[in-house]
């Protein structure tokens, strides 16, 4: 791993289906307070797939070419004079996201709520499928000696776990029924359990995703059958052992399918806590007399904030989170856009892309 190099190897989307890799210049450090990484290895996103494929989220639409992924991990080579908190060869884990500082969400303690968020692989910026990164220091952080790199790399979706099981003050306890199994549903369970609920209940579609969670986290598990919503939630009831209780004490949507959302209100107990995470349709039909006669407490959950990622890597240092067993595999730099083909085809958890400074 040379900077001085001048080589930048990066993994960049042009347009739809139309990706490259090529040379970027090496980041300088322009601020005293950064420093700058070698990544090691960086996991695929759903969001990375969607921009692969359709080349835009919403209004966030690729116009130039834009180098991808935000799930990394890597080595510090190079520190600003003003950075004490880190040194070259330290291990972190890197959140990709910088926010103003200044605004009244950064100063109010909700970064992430930031209107001038620059979050890498969201356009206008570049992601981290790349050789080198800079970073703020306190936007890296050192992974304990007992974590490793490619666990590092799965840090980000454990903060946007994180984050939810935040939003729905989970308590020792408690109930949660999280719906949907992809990597953010299970480490959202597994966050839950690490909170202390007592009863953690995954809801899937596929099976295979089922058996995965109940191995990784879930004390129940449901599968989704095309029956009503009230059905379906009737069922998650009485299979988890919630109908005294009326419900779960908390209903966390991992999901953003517009069937799983309906039946979250329906599997909410009288006055629980229904949190939205997954990120699905703008718009669908929400069961709101629900919330309303059983007085939930409906909440958003968007990236990770202030204490998200600092917590994440204590769940893996701790052993709480068992984030290895997420990972599916690990393909070489120059395979990245095969890593997106399985991430599509939904033959995989976790996927990590080496390098490509990391030679595998
Ligand atoms: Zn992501
Ligand atoms: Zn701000």
């Amino acid at each position: 791993m040379d900077p001085k190099s001048g080589s930048n190897l990066s993994f960049i989307l042009n347009k739809p289906h139309d990706v490259q890799f090529s040379d970027r210049p090496v980041p300088t450090l322009s601020d005293p307070h950064d420093v700058l990484v070698a990544v090691n290895y960086t996991g695929i996103c759903g969001s990375d797939v969607h921009y692969w494929q359709h080349g835009a989220i919403g209004h966030f639409v690729v116009k130039e070419p834009m180098v991808l992924g935000h799930e990394s991990a890597g080595t510090v080579v190079a520190a600003g004079a003003a950075v004490s908190t880190l040194k070259p060869g330290d291990r972190v884990a890197l959140e990709p996201g910088y926010p103003c500082r200044r605004c009244g969400p950064c100063l109010g303690g909700h970064y992430n709520l930031c209107a001038a968020m620059k979050f890498a692989a969201t356009p206008p910026y570049d992601g981290t499928l790349t050789g080198y990164w800079a970073a703020p220091a306190d936007f890296c952080y050192r992974l304990p000696d007992g974590v490793s790199l490619q666990e590092g790399a799965l840090i980000e979706p454990l903060a946007v776990a994180v984050h939810i099981v935040r939003q729905a003050s989970v308590s020792p306890g408690q109930s949660v029924v999280v719906m949907g199994a992809g990597p953010v549903g299970l480490l959202c369970a597994a966050v839950a359990r690490a909170f202390g609920a007592t009863t953690v209940v995954s809801v899937d579609i596929v099976d295979s995703k089922l058996q995965f969670a109940r191995s990784f986290c879930a004390t129940h598990v449901y599968a989704s059958q095309r029956v009503s919503a009230e059905e379906n939630a009737a069922n998650i009831k009485r299979e988890a052992g919630l109908e005294e209780a009326g419900g779960a004490d908390v209903v966390i949507d991992a999901s953003g399918a517009e069937p799983s959302i309906q039946t979250s209100l329906h599997t909410v107990r009288m006055g629980g806590t229904y949190v939205q995470g997954g990120m699905g349709k703008s718009d669908i039909n929400f069961p709101i007399m629900a919330l309303c006669l059983k007085e939930v407490t409906a909440k958003g959950s968007f990236r990770y904030g202030s204490g998200d990622y600092k917590l994440a890597v204590e769940l893996v240092a701790s052993g709480k989170v068992d984030v290895k067993k997420l990972i599916s595999g690990v393909v070489p730099f120059k395979e990245a856009e095969n890593a997106f083909k399985k991430v599509k085809e939904g033959e995989v958890i976790k996927i990590l892309i080496a390098g490509p400074n990391e030679k595998i």
